[in-house]
């Protein structure tokens, strides 16, 4: 082409970026990468290699290490026996180590972005201005969170050794989400990065090294799957943190069930970008570029579902073929393209697979009239419409560059399509008017809400899901807690805490029913006191086997029954928090007025001195004044990021959530698990004390007399383990406690990974629940919320 002939049609040249800096770092390994453990590169038991591939050119770039269960162990074991030095070198010093992390990537970024687009195939300017300054900033971030751990957050501790696992669609970001928590909170680490892109995970270890990171406190082992899930099974490893897809995220959660260790999982997503009518066409355009062009389509919060105001859809589909038309595909070391390539053939294969059943299934196909270069794993910017909600297509992550669009007619819609699939891990909202943005953002069933923007990320602020997205945060104060245990859970005992029975006499009825006495108590469903499905009752009776009454028994319907009376309250979810303060007053008020009868029946369960019982209730009404206290003052942050933005963190409710109580402490118990989840806004259905529901049936003649909306507040009893696997396998439901004992809890973990609901429990240990510390506080509120963070960018 001659210049003439550029001036005419203004096309960009190729501008490459040279590779020589990366290949002389890879040559200094010869070429071939081992495992870093305890400080050292050492060979793969296995002696197994495989090859990385430059997905640009399908040239092999270097031979990366297998590692076997016997690296796994040592790796662990390096991480381990780290750990106390770590613990001990204190706040200050492990915010040195991360600063100098920080440093040397900054001081070698370019290296780590052309190594990075070479290896991922995401083009060099990604790397270079979005990737490797977004790794430094969490560096330099969490080192500032190192060195404030033991003034802001001296209550909490160290998890201990923490095992990491991450994708390859961001290789040294997700490293850096990762890493940089886990250590500044104290902690060591085992990281496993993706197969097809180890380099720059690799370079990380030769950077600790170069800072001189005490040995085992990061040690980086390579491998398949298998040596995934291997590091996820040791048992010396108490917490894993994992990023990847919506299907192992789910094999994890059920392997990790039962064993006590920490999980965080950011998964999949299928996210709506939604345009209303008002919305700036032009910057939508470029918006959708960066949505879901940005690093080939392949993020997992990418805006793949475009959902458009009818009005103005086929404007807009008609301005973004235009642009589609106009982007440029190519080598990821050239400056001037705007697209790489897709990381492996495998992936590619995917991506021309749903892209065909989309065509099959009847949606309409747009792609540019060019073609791709025939030299890597490429793939074209594409666009359907037509598009049915249902569709494979608009329901299944395509993790490509493809985008599925769709239209709405009204609001109501518009958050409808938005929330209609099993994803919720981001959401980007188009318009000029701040009010129909502020209002559609909170009704997105999503981690992250981008106001006239997307895929923005900072250090400062939190990212992960809801729903099938995945549990935990990533970034900001929210992210940190997923790194650290309350110290308070050391207090917690082997066994349940129970108040000591007074002399127990022997039954004075043999513990038969006694003519005269009938009483059975009914379930509360929808702010009704109904009859069990099933027509049984179970017999109550005292510590001393005295017979007191009968409950009902509820079965699989009664719980069906209640999911959906907590659905059907909209009312409780909606309210403000001053509002629902006033309500959780009322009901402490009407329980301080029957305080004795309340008294009375725990005396007649438990067997424990009036005195005890008394007490019992004072505290139960202490904690739901704290809880009424917190609901207007338990609220989030506005976070700190480097764009101009205010980025609102703001816990919301859970949504459904399932509380199975424990069995000591009848009433005080099931006031410190039901109120807390109560006081974020959530519905509840509650399993009360199986051996003591009769404080639990009591109340809800206190929750008839205050005020709570019908279906705020569920109660069935019954047979506590069997209700309560029923309640983790329904799919409506967002979250489940359960305190009771280890195994009871391990089958809840493991049957929750349908629908990723959120578990919480106490690992087999028990709470004291007339201590303030153990009882209550915000670390109830924070398993009864989930943190979104909403970007507003600013700027005239
Ligand atoms: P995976 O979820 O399989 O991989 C993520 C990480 O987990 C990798 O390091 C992988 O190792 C490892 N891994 C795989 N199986 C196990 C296991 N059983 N136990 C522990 N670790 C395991 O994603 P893929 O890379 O296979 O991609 C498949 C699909 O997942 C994509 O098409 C995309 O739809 C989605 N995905 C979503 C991501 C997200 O951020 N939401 C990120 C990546 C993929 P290895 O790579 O070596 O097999």
């Amino acid at each position: 082409m001659k210049i003439k002939d550029i001036f005419e049609t203004m096309e960009y040249g190729p501008a490459p970026e040279s590779a020589d800096v990366a290949i002389d770092y890879l040559k200094s390994h010869k070429n071939k990468f081992q495992l870093f453990i305890n400080g050292e590169w050492k060979a793969p038991s296995s002696k197994e290699n495989f090859d990385s591939i430059n997905p640009s050119t399908r040239e092999k770039l270097a031979e990366i290490s297998e590692a076997n269960e016997k690296d796994v162990n040592l790796a662990v074991k390096a991480a381990k026996d780290a750990l106390p030095e770590w613990v001990n070198i204190g706040a200050h010093q492990r915010a040195r180590y991360l600063y100098a992390i920080a440093r040397q990537i900054q001081k070698h970024s370019r290296l780590f972005a052309v190594l990075e687009s070479m290896d991922n195939g995401k083009p060099i300017r990604e790397t270079r201005d979005i990737d490797i300054p977004l790794v430094a900033r969490h560096f330099y971030h969490h080192a500032g969170w190192a060195q404030l751990r033991d003034t802001e957050l001296k209550e909490y501790k160290e998890i201990g050794v923490i095992g990491q696992i991450i994708p390859w669609n961001f290789p040294l970001l997700m490293l850096a989400w990762k890493i940089a928590p886990a250590l500044a909170m104290g902690n060591t680490l085992v990281l496993k990065p993706a197969e097809f892109t180890s380099l720059t995970a690799l370079l990380f270890a030769d950077i600790c090294k170069q800072i001189g990171l005490p040995n085992g406190v990061v040690n980086i082992i390579t491998g398949h799957g298998k040596t995934g899930a291997t590091l996820v099974d040791h048992k010396d490893v108490n917490k894993i943190a994992f990023t990847g897809s919506t299907e192992v995220g789910k094999i994890i959660r059920r392997a990790t069930a039962g064993t006590g260790k920490k999980l965080s999982l950011e998964l999949g997503g299928k996210s709506p970008f939604i345009v209303f009518e008002d919305a700036d066409l032009d910057s939508v355009v470029e918006g959708v570029v960066d949505a879901i062009w940005f690093n080939q389509g392949q993020v997992c919060c990418a805006g793949s579902r475009l959902l458009v105001e009818e009005s103005i859809a086929e404007k807009l589909y008609k301005k973004i073929r235009k642009r589609m038309e106009s982007l440029r595909v190519g080598n990821s070391l050239d400056k001037s393209i705007d697209i790489g390539a897709i990381v492996a053939p495998v992936q590619l294969k995917t991506i021309e697979e749903l892209v065909q059943q989309g065509v099959d299934e009847g949606s309409k196909l747009w792609q540019p009239s060019w073609a791709c270069p025939q030299d890597g794993y490429f793939y074209p910017p594409t666009m359907f419409t037509d598009v049915s909600p249902s569709s494979t297509i608009a329901q299944v992550e395509i993790f490509g560059p493809v985008l599925v669009a769709m239209s709405f007619r009204t609001h109501k819609e518009a958050v409808k399509l938005a929330n209609n699939t099993r994803y919720g891990l981001a959401s980007s909202i188009w318009t000029e008017n701040i009010n129909l943005a502020l209002d559609i953002a909170p009704q997105i069933k999503a981690g992250v809400a981008w106001i006239n923007c997307t895929n923005v990320f900072d250090a400062a602020a939190g990212f992960g899901g809801y729903r099938e997205s995945g549990f935990g945060r990533e970034g900001g104060k929210e992210g940190l807690y997923e790194y650290m245990k309350p110290r308070i859970h050391e207090k917690f005992s082997d066994k349940p805490v129970v108040k000591k029975p007074k002399d127990l006499k022997a039954p004075s009825t043999n513990g038969q029913h006694v003519t005269g006495i009938d009483r059975t108590t009914k379930m509360y469903i929808g702010g009704k006191q109904v009859r069990p499905d099933g027509g049984y009752s179970t017999v109550i009776k005292s510590a001393n086997g005295e017979y007191i009454g009968e409950v009902s028994t509820g079965n699989r319907k009664d719980i069906r029954n209640a999911v959906e009376a907590a659905h059907a309250n909209s009312t409780w979810g909606s309210m403000t928090g001053h509002a629902r303060a006033q309500v959780l007053y009322y009901i402490a008020e009407n329980l301080a007025i029957r305080k004795e009868e309340f008294a009375n029946r725990i005396v007649q369960m438990t067997n424990c001195s009036k005195t005890e019982a008394l007490k019992e209730v004072d505290e139960s009404i202490e904690r739901i004044y704290t809880y009424a206290a917190l609901a207007d003052k338990y609220d989030g942050l506005v976070h700190h990021t480097v764009k101009q933005n205010v980025t609102l963190a703001m816990p919301e409710s859970l949504g459904v959530m399932a509380i199975v109580c424990p069995n000591e402490s009848p009433l005080l118990g099931f006031i410190s698990t039901v109120i807390p989840a109560m006081t974020m806004g959530n519905n509840v259905i509650a399993i009360p004390s199986e051996s003591a529901p009769l404080s639990a049936t009591d109340f809800y003649q206190i929750l008839e007399t205050s005020d709570v909306p019908a279906g705020t507040v569920n109660i069935v009893t019954g047979k506590k383990d069997e209700l309560a696997q029923v309640l983790a396998k329904h799919d409506d439901v967002d979250a489940i406690w359960y305190f009771g004992d280890k195994a009871g809890l391990k089958d809840i973990e493991y049957l929750s990974a349908d629908n990723m609901k959120r578990t919480w429990g106490n690992n087999g240990k028990y709470r004291d629940w007339m201590d303030k510390e153990q009882g209550e506080g915000e670390e109830f509120l924070r398993h009864a919320s989930q943190i979104k963070n909403i970007w507003i960018p600013y700027g005239a």
